[in-house]
């Protein structure tokens, strides 16, 4: 509900009239049309909402969880396999019913708007590596979090968290070169004037780089990005060679050099340790609200810890909408940190040339409602950063 409101606000916030910096990469008929971009992607952002909850209340009402449950635990395994088959089976069911909204933007939307350059067989590649990452990744983290609180009781909780964290941890440094590498070929920037650019911006910063990349995100669609990832000597530097071609080497110097900015600021360690800490208070929660056993009978579910879990999921999701706003305040004032990085170790000029040249080729909405960007962009309002970098 709260969400459809943003979602409504930001509709009714858009402008007809184009912002005056502007001027240079939009005119009049492409402005129109990102709004009603804007305008499309958000009415199906709304469907997709409104069918998600109404499956919801459905399988509530129909006692479909217990159904799942007692499947789960007809196959006769333990506490820990008859937890993850559920979860697995509730995870199938959700992605049966996001699916149809996943083809649609991508083969329907985003291909009228110019944008796809996914094939058929590149989506349904993705989908699998994608849940067979989920099930492995997701489905280990469940399995440690199961088994700790089936050992242990409530005291569970924490090492679950130290456990968790740990492999968290782990994650952050194997996933640009273990995990991007799947779904993405990673290849040198060939030298010249952008690769000297930015191997002189990680000279002046004192990172080590082996290798810049160029990643083929043209396979899937025509949005740019870069990312400086990864710890020490599993770092690793890429740009989307979309956005190597649609920008001057001096403006994705500068989006290197924002990207650098976020692990030089130390943006990355924090957020990291904020993520581990959230998980950390979830896990309590989840010891306290264990004890209540009120969760199963509400869902026609055996009492195990896995319905326990389950039950706290629904439960908490508003109070993770909360949380995830707090973390996207965080991060909203990280990336104006990071364009003021930009602007002091490469300029100003390219930072706000790159910024507009993104916008403009995504079709980006230049006026947010507040109430949106407060709960859901990670990143501030395009217009916002734009204009405090023309003040540095
Ligand atoms: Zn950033």
């Amino acid at each position: 509900m709260v969400r459809a409101a943003a979602s409504l606000l930001n509709l009714r916030a858009l402008d007809p009239v184009l912002p005056e910096e502007f001027a240079d990469v939009y005119d009049a008929e492409r402005y129109a049309r990102s709004q009603e971009y804007t305008c499309r992607a958000t009415r199906a952002g709304l469907w997709e909402e409104a069918v998600g909850l109404a499956a919801l209340l459905a399988a509530l009402g129909l006692g479909v969880f217990g159904w799942l449950d007692g499947l789960a635990w007809s196959l006769g395994l333990g506490g820990v396999a008859s937890g993850l088959a559920f979860f697995g089976l509730v995870a199938l069911a959700s992605e049966v019913i996001g699916l149809p909204f996943s083809i649609w933007r991508t083969f329907v939307l985003e291909e009228e708007y110019g944008f796809n350059r996914t094939t058929w067989k590149t989506f349904v590649l993705d989908r699998v590596k994608g849940l067979l990452l989920s099930a492995l990744l997701g489905g280990g983290l469940l399995a440690l979090v199961l088994w700790f609180f089936g050992w242990l009781g409530p005291v569970g909780w924490l090492p679950a968290w130290t456990a968790a964290a740990a492999v968290s941890l782990a994650m952050q440094y194997v996933a640009p070169v273990w995990i991007l590498p799947l779904f993405n070929k990673f290849s040198p920037l060939p030298r010249g004037e952008l690769r000297e650019n930015i191997e002189g911006l990680a000279r002046e910063q004192g990172f080590k780089l082996d290798e810049v990349y160029v990643i083929d995100g043209s396979r899937r669609s025509t949005r740019g990005n870069a990312f400086f990832a990864g710890f020490g000597a599993w770092r690793r530097a890429a740009l989307f060679d979309t956005l190597v071609e649609t920008m001057t080497p001096g403006q994705a110097a500068a989006v290197m050099a924002h990207e650098m900015g976020h692990a030089r600021l130390g943006h990355v360690p924090r957020l990291l340790l904020a993520g581990l800490a959230r998980m950390g208070l979830l896990l309590f929660l989840l010891s306290l609200f264990l004890g209540t056993a009120i969760e199963s009978e509400m869902l026609g579910m055996r009492p195990s810890v896995h319905a326990g879990l389950f039950a706290f999921a629904l439960l908490f999701s508003p109070a993770g909408l909360l949380l995830g706003a707090a973390f996207n305040a965080v991060s909203r004032r990280y990336e104006f940190q990071a364009d003021r990085f930009a602007a002091k170790a490469w300029n100003a000029r390219d930072m706000v040339d790159a910024l507009k040249r993104l916008a403009a080729d995504n079709l980006a909405n230049l006026t947010p409602h507040p109430f949106h960007t407060a709960l859901h962009a990670s990143h501030p309002p395009v217009l916002r950063r734009i204009r405090r970098l023309s003040r540095e």
